[in-house]
């Protein structure tokens, strides 16, 4: 039987051996810290901290506003200097956020580590991740606490730990699962104890061999936690697909992964989570990837959160050639952006860049009707026909044709001939249905 998969899906060019093999390089960042309020799906942040207030590495700076939200912690020792100043973030948007100018002293408040974790209730361990301000650091940013608190827990059967890393040119998960697996099974030991019936999986894109040696030398000795080995394919680690490809179990848009008893979990979550429940640190930094055939030398960096994307693209040796394309993310699912001074936050991974941009390079022309949109996506839709109700502005039949099930995984626009932009239709259309939705409510 050959490794797990999903129906559908692209097999783009992977990019990954600029970044796999160089191991993570610390960076301590020069000028000032920027903390969008808004980095997690939900409420935003409240700021707690005053203009001019001296803080420490690990002091909150703004706390959580309600359950669906996440607090915000220094990365760095410094002195505030604002607290709601408008910045550009990732998706080139201006976002209320809170300044910090580095005073290179990286001191830091102390820590409540804990001497057994494992002996923590429910509760403790909760609290812990709940305070620590984790999100889903694999792009969702949807808070960890509210994805730990399904409604009936004991109807949960599957933690899916999301170590696929199925975006070309990203390797910071691959590097994370090389340096520091404990983290990543003492991680799954805590969560799939939260749950009474639950067992952990592990599931690992079959190009990443080391990563599936060391992890699964670990994962052996210990009770209900196994490693999975599923294809190298995008979107293999899109939540559906790897539910279907480790348990066989469907999920829809109208449906959450615990109504089929999964939670899936990013792996630098999940390493997360475990420095939090028993170190007691709190989110501040995390690995990015600076990658691409316009950049000196392509690594992964540790990094506060809040350093801005230019000073990783020098500590990366600079541009040896002016990029065409830079992209806050991955080719498939990241943002184009026209300026690097953007901070790194809970949910960057990287930032890629291009010499060519391979959409650019091409005009858009007529569809041939030529199926293979169809073929690649993952969530059996009919792309180039959505793409056309959308040309009509017909919703209606966009919504009856399945629109909303769209993933905006990128496949069907990488495969068009056509180099049509199906995506981007499909999204907008996608996301004025789900408005509608809850206008219904
Ligand atoms: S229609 Fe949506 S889910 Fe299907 S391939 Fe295109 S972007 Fe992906
Ligand atoms: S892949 Fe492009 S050209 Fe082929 S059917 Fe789909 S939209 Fe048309």
């Amino acid at each position: 039987m050959g490794d797990l998969t999903f129906k559908g899906g692209v097999h783009p060019f992977e990019g990954k051996e600029l970044t796999k093999d160089k191991p993570i390089k610390k960076y301590l960042p020069k000028g000032e810290l920027v903390y969008p309020l808004s980095q997690h799906i939900g409420a935003p942040a409240k700021p707690v901290v005053t203009v001019g207030e001296h803080v420490k590495i690990g002091q909150l700076i703004a706390a959580a506003d309600g359950f669906m939200s996440a607090p915000i912690y220094a990365s760095v020792s410094g002195t505030v200097k604002a607290l709601t100043e408008p910045r550009l973030n990732a998706v080139s948007v201006y976002v209320n956020s809170i300044v910090i100018e580095n005073d290179n002293e990286y001191s830091h408040v102390d820590y409540d580590e804990v001497e057994d974790c494992f002996s923590l209730s429910r509760d403790e361990i909760m609290e812990r991740i709940t305070r620590s301000g984790i999100v889903g650091m694999g792009g969702a940013g949807f808070p960890s606490h509210v994805k730990l608190s399904p409604k009936e827990p004991e109807k949960i059967e599957y933690i899916i730990a999301d170590c696929a890393e199925c975006e070309p040119y990203l390797t910071s998960d691959h590097r994370l699962m090389l340096e520091e697996p404990e983290s990543l099974i003492n991680g799954l030991r805590l969560i799939v104890s939260l749950f009474p019936n639950a067992h952990g999986i592990i599931a690992i894109e079959n190009n990443k061999p080391e990563c599936i040696k060391k992890v699964k030398e670990l994962a052996d000795g210990v009770d209900n936690i196994e490693v999975k080995i599923v294809e190298t394919k995008y979107p293999q680690g899109g939540e559906r697909q790897l539910i279907f490809a480790t348990t066989g179990r469907c999920v829809n848009s109208t449906m959450l992964p615990s109504d089929v008893g999964c939670i899936v979990m990013n792996n630098a979550s999940i390493m997360n989570m475990y420095k939090a429940v028993k170190f007691g640190q709190p989110l501040t930094h995390r690995i990015v990837t600076i990658t691409g055939d316009a950049i000196n030398d392509p690594r992964n960096f540790d990094v506060p959160l809040g350093t801005a994307f230019l000073e990783l693209v020098e500590a990366a040796g600079g541009f040896k050639v002016e990029p065409e394309k830079i992209i806050c993310g991955g080719p498939m699912m990241g943002f184009a952006v026209f300026n690097t001074d953007i901070p790194v936050v809970k949910t960057t991974s990287a930032m890629l860049c291009v010499t060519k941009d391979q959409i650019a390079m091409y005009e858009s022309t007529a569809c041939i009707n030529c199926g293979k949109c169809v073929e690649v996506c993952p969530s059996r839709l009919v792309p180039s026909r959505l793409a056309k109700l959308m040309e009509h502005n017909d919703i209606d039949a966009f919504e009856a044709m399945h629109g909303a099930e769209c993933m905006e995984c990128g496949c069907c626009n990488f495969i068009c001939p056509a180099k049509k932009h199906l995506t981007q239709m499909i999204k907008t259309g996608r996301q004025t249905v789900l408005a509608r939705r809850r206008n219904r409510k």
